[in-house]
């Protein structure tokens, strides 16, 4: 275990029956990180923290907490501090009692509790608010009272369940971006779970993307956009375009891949498979041009505008591209330029660097 490494968790393996909820999970969590577990439902994200929090054994493996084996410990003794989307507040305590609870759980004395509720009602703006009871408060607002109730005590490590859940997207999208400021002020260690890949993207300093209780890639939202590791991940985040195909050759740094068709498509790569082996092409629908506009690129593929969603500053369109297949297509939205209609026949194309390679042998469970 490196120095900057928080939490740990080793080969973490639970079964429910036949259901590996995690899979021999490895993942380390670094001093002062947001790092996202994404993945879609039942794929283990709620066990992994449940292992964590001590609510959940693992069938096998370890869980440490700063070099320290915290496996089998209770829950209450291991200074990790949570916030679910359910995890209501207590009805009839007022703001300052809920938040003050972990920490006459703990017995501190009541000068120190005071001060510490002072606090963390500053935190989260709501000192103002510390007589009210939870339903005088809107839900935001409860959220607020929810975080600061987790931080109060000074936690080594705070976990969020898919805590955004409950709100609507405006105030979703305040109260995102709010956590994730305190969480970067007070450098707090986190482990986030969300299904909504647009919010993993937006908070995470890194993302875990899970899949059958196993971690398909680790990496930074950048990474994980533009180069995922294999099928899955590239599916669940964001929207792909993939085109199956043969490795043909290669020119320096760029893959020629034939596609099932027998068309050739150029992508950059740094290392790329022998020939014959099976691939993927991804190319994102924000990095497909229009060739009719003026634009030169060395993938092309022309076919006939099948939809077009008018979305104000961008339009998304979709082009059949034959043989039953299609290609989105997202582009910022401009005067002039040639006007898109469904039925216009279009050219589309991309550089090989817009385009991603994936080696189909690498593609994770169905
Ligand atoms: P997620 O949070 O990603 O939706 P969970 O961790 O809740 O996934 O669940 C992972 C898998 O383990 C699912 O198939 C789920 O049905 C199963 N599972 C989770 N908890 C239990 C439990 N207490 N009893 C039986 N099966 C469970
Ligand atoms: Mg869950």
């Amino acid at each position: 275990m490196t120095n900057d490494t928080d939490l740990r968790l080793e080969k973490a393996f639970k079964a429910y029956g036949t259901v590996k909820a995690l899979d021999h999970v490895d993942l380390s969590v670094r001093n002062g990180e947001l790092l996202t577990i994404l993945g879609p439902s039942g794929s283990g994200k709620t066990t992994l923290l449940r292992v964590v929090a001590g609510f959940a054994e693992p069938d096998e493996g370890r869980v440490l907490l700063q070099e320290r084996d915290i496996t089998f410990l209770p829950p209450a003794k291991r200074d990790i501090g949570m916030v679910f989307q359910n995890y209501a507040l207590f009805p009839h305590m007022n703001v300052a009692e809920n938040v003050s609870f972990p920490l006459q759980m703990r017995n501190m004395a009541k000068v120190e509790i005071k001060k510490r509720v002072t606090w963390a009602l500053g935190i989260v703006e709501l000192g103002e608010y510390a007589e009210r009871l939870p339903r005088q408060l809107s839900g935001g607002q409860q959220q607020r009272v929810a975080f600061a109730r987790a931080i109060v005590f000074d936690p080594r490590i705070l976990l969020l369940d898919e805590p955004f859940g409950a709100l609507d997207r405006k105030l979703r999208e305040q109260i995102q971006l709010e956590v994730r400021r305190l969480q970067q002020q007070l450098k707090l260690t986190s482990l986030f779970v969300t299904h909504d890949q647009e919010e993993a993207l937006i908070l995470s300093d890194r993302i875990a993307v899970m899949n059958a209780g196993r971690i398909e890639q680790l990496g930074t939202p950048h990474e994980i956009y533009e180069r995922p590791i294999n099928r899955f991940v590239a599916d669940f985040i964001g929207i792909s375009n993939l085109i199956s195909g043969v490795i043909e050759g290669q020119d320096r740094s760029v893959a020629v891949v034939r596609s099932k068709d027998g068309q050739l498509f150029l992508v950059a790569a740094d290392a790329i498979p022998t020939q014959g082996t099976n691939v993927i092409v991804l190319i994102r629908p924000e990095r497909l041009v229009l060739l009719d506009d003026g634009a030169e690129r060395s993938n092309r593929l022309s076919g006939t505008v099948a939809e077009v969603i008018y979305l104000g500053q961008s339009e998304k369109l979709r082009i059949d591209i034959g043989g039953g297949r299609d290609m989105l297509m997202h582009r910022q939205s401009r005067l002039g330029g040639v006007q898109l209609e469904v039925g216009s026949t279009v050219n589309i194309g991309w550089t090989p660097e817009d385009a991603h390679l994936i080696v189909e042998d690498t593609v994770g469970q169905p």
